[in-house]
């Protein structure tokens, strides 16, 4: 399926930007292909599945062919519904933003004539309408097609199959003879082939197969799972593969959010999209998420619909997708560019049926695998922190502590305990001299509950606040992470004998210190918490007397810096700066 840039599909300038503003990256495989085609002039049969893009396919030649200084009906779109006209008319609307003096109307039955009376005889240009209701309009005299120079018949066959075959032909043999026509229709089943053959001129056909030729390289599993636990058992299949890089769809928006605070809470760096989130705040989660900002965008179908994305490790199907073409819709976003990608689709109840028919109707290669186990969790969280041990240790990249071991084996530990205790700290463990042990210092993921059976005790927590002042989301960092293209996490909870600033970290200077019994947990817990960024961007903390100066990632620091102005910590409200040489040297 070749999908081209627009700006190699003939467009006028002001169409160009219209596309860029609208956010698309690029044309889809069916715009590729009519666009240039039907500028031409030349009547085209479009055939491709729903979400593909065939409103811009044919609204950017219908806009194109417009002349704004003439106040009359030049093209016409037929719908099969009030709704999708409306939609068609705000694609429309979106799209001739930067063509002056154009102007679309929907009209469709339910409406008020009055209305429509106005639009139309203010000159539009472009309506959009259901066909018994343009029918009207040309019976009434209120819509003349004299001036036309297109007609585009949108969802063809849903058209028909809604019994709008008289109205559509008498529309079309009263159009001038000299106009173009584009069709659109998902399927082409023997009666829209004659209405085309009828109705058109040596028509360009233009069909996109659907993924199936494409098919994206992906190992598909799906999972029995109990709907209490699926929160549960997403999170396990996260750790065991130590995926870093996915989207989890959901059904609802509901969902969506609840998931997304979920997930939030324990740790993991998620964000959402769904239709009521703002255009301007999705641009910024999807330019966050291309960014790989963070690491699991959880979403709905309409609200990932469009998005090009490739090179993710994996997508779950949290909810079961309503068909088979959103099924292969959604996989279709990992297992790109030759590599294999993992689509992970949980099933609960009755879903077994659904996700049966659609195997069958679609002939997906998907099989049943058992909910990993806690143990295999483990395990393979265990290898990944071996390893990971290993490879510092033959690199030899750590700063050596031999005083403070020596210290240690003086009085009589053995250097085995020392190195488990260590470990013990390292994952998160707590010392029993804490003086006030906070959730922050808990590492969620791997407070993993003993299989489904627990799940009825301990359903779903209650969504802690994220972000919230109070209570800092228990985000720690993950210390048994392998070793990726991230920034590692370091010594954050090491106590730190700064020796000057890391290069790629700002030292951010904090208002409070041992006075007021902070702990490191409750820095990472805070900017984790308020900036939703993972705790990995925090680097050495050092907590003085009266402030504490903790490193960022750079690229993060102005973010850190804004967002804990004002929250408070052990009831001090934080008044954040950068560092300067005197905080670093004050005790
Ligand atoms: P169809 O009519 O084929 O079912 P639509 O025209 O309704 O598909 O488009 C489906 C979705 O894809 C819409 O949200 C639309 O804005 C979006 N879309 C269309 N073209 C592109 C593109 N080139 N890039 C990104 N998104 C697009
Ligand atoms: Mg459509």
């Amino acid at each position: 399926m070749e999908k081209r840039p627009f700006t190699e599909l003939g467009l006028a300038p002001e169409l160009l930007k219209a596309v860029d503003k609208m956010g698309f990256e690029e044309a889809s495989p069916i715009q590729t292909a009519v666009i240039p085609v039907a500028l031409t002039g030349r009547d085209v049969v479009g055939q491709s599945a729903t979400g593909s893009g065939k409103t811009a396919a044919f609204a950017v030649p219908a806009i194109t062919r417009v002349d704004s200084h003439l106040k009359a009906v030049q093209v016409l779109v037929l719908c099969p519904t009030r709704e999708l006209a409306v939609q068609v008319a705000e694609e429309v609307g979106k799209l001739s933003l930067f063509k002056r003096g154009v102007h679309a109307v929907p009209i469709y039955g339910g409406q008020s004539y009055e209305r429509q009376f106005r639009a139309l005889a203010a000159g539009v240009q472009i309506v959009i309408g259901t066909p018994g209701r343009v029918m009207d309009h040309m019976e009434r005299g209120t819509l003349k097609l004299d001036a036309l120079k297109l007609v585009i018949l949108d969802e063809a066959d849903r058209m028909l199959d809604m019994g709008f075959r008289d109205d559509i032909e008498h529309i079309l043999s009263r159009s001038p003879a000299t106009r173009q026509s584009l069709f659109f229709s998902a399927t082409m089943p023997r009666a829209i082939q004659e209405l085309i053959s009828r109705y058109s001129k040596d028509p360009a056909w233009i069909k996109i197969e659907a993924h199936a030729k494409n098919a994206p390289q992906v190992d598909q599993v799906y999972f029995e799972v109990d709907r209490r636990t699926k929160i549960d058992v997403l999170t396990r299949l996260i750790d065991l593969y130590d995926f870093r890089y996915g989207i989890i769809f959901c059904s609802t928006k509901i969902m969506v959010d609840e998931l997304d605070e979920h997930l939030h809470a324990r740790g993991y760096a998620t964000d959402r999209l769904h239709g009521d989130i703002s255009q301007a705040q999705r641009d910024r989660v999807m330019d966050k998420f291309r960014r790989r900002g963070f690491e699991f965008l959880v979403a709905t179908d309409v609200a990932a619909r469009g998005l090009d994305l490739d090179d993710l490790e994996v997508v779950f199907n949290f909810d079961l997708p309503n068909d088979a073409e959103d099924y292969t819709h959604r996989i279709g976003r990992t297992g790109r560019a030759g590599k294999t990608g993992k689509a992970f689709t949980f099933v609960s109840g009755r879903d077994l049926w659904k996700l049966q028919s659609m195997v069958r109707f679609a002939k997906l290669k998907i099989r049943r695998e058992n909910v990993p186990s806690l143990d295999q969790v483990e395990e393979a969280r265990a290898n990944l922190f071996f390893e990971k041990l290993r490879t510092t240790l033959d690199q030899a990249t750590y700063r050596k502590q031999d005083r403070l071991i020596d210290r240690l084996l003086e009085q009589g530990y053995a250097s085995t305990d020392i190195c488990s205790a260590l470990i013990h700290l390292l994952q998160g463990g707590e010392t029993a001299a804490d003086p006030a042990p906070t959730p922050a210092a808990k590492p969620e993921r791997k407070a993993l509950p003993p299989a489904e059976a627990d799940a009825e005790a301990r359903p779903i927590p209650a969504v802690a606040p994220v972000g919230g002042a109070d209570e800092p989301a228990p985000r720690a960092p993950r210390a048994l992470e392998a070793p990726k293209a991230r920034p590692a996490p370091r010594e954050a909870y090491a106590p730190a004998s700064r020796t000057g600033k890391d290069p790629g970290f700002t030292t951010v200077f904090l208002n409070v210190g041992r006075k007021n019994l902070v702990t490191p947990a409750d820095v990472v817990g805070k900017i984790a918490g308020v900036t939703r960024l993972p705790a990995q961007i925090v680097g050495a903390i050092d907590i003085r007397q009266r402030h504490t100066l903790v490193d960022v990632v750079d690229e993060h620091a102005a973010f850190v810096l804004e967002k804990l102005k004002g929250i408070r910590v052990k009831g001090q409200a934080l008044v954040p700066a950068l560092a300067t040489e005197k905080d670093a040297a004050t005790e």
